[in-house]
């Protein structure tokens, strides 16, 4: 497990976006994801392209996901 933290994809509303599963859940409570995690983005403008990434990947479309 790493440690994941604020600006980084496993604590980003869209990491996942439409399928919550009890392993994002837990990544945004415990703050510490397995980095074979990877799932789709779901910001707008990554959507279609259907961008796949990991709980430590990032960008500047990051928006805090609500508590858990
Ligand atoms: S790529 Fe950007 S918008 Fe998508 S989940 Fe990661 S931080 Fe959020």
């Amino acid at each position: 497990m790493e440690s994941v933290h604020d600006g980084q994809c496993g604590l980003c509303t869209h990491f996942g976006e439409g399928h919550k599963t009890d392993v994002l859940v837990s990544i945004r409570t415990k703050h510490e994801a397995d980095l074979k995690v990877l799932d789709e983005c779901g910001h707008p403008r990554h959507a279609a392209l259907h961008l796949k990434v990991t709980p430590i990947s990032g960008c500047d479309g990051f928006v805090p996901a609500a508590a858990a």
